[in-house]
């Protein structure tokens, strides 16, 4: 998958970064399941952080790192 990077100028390769927000969601989740008094306040927001990681992280530039 190509993309135009204005910090290169140039099409480049973009790399799918997603596995950082999946797993911080999912961590997020099995602390909301295994222990339900804290998930209200540890579990929510570690799912939102992994949320946010998937919408900042889902594609990036191969050469520069910057997202486009
Ligand atoms: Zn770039």
């Amino acid at each position: 998958m190509d993309k135009y990077c204005p910090n290169c100028k140039r099409m480049v390769g973009v790399k799918k970064n997603m596995m950082p927000g999946i797993i911080t969601i999912v961590v997020g989740l099995l602390i909301a399941l295994f222990l339900p008094f804290v998930c209200l306040i540890v579990g929510a927001p570690v799912a939102l952080v992994g949320v946010v990681l998937l919408i900042l992280g889902g594609s990036k530039c191969s050469i520069c790192g910057s997202k486009t």
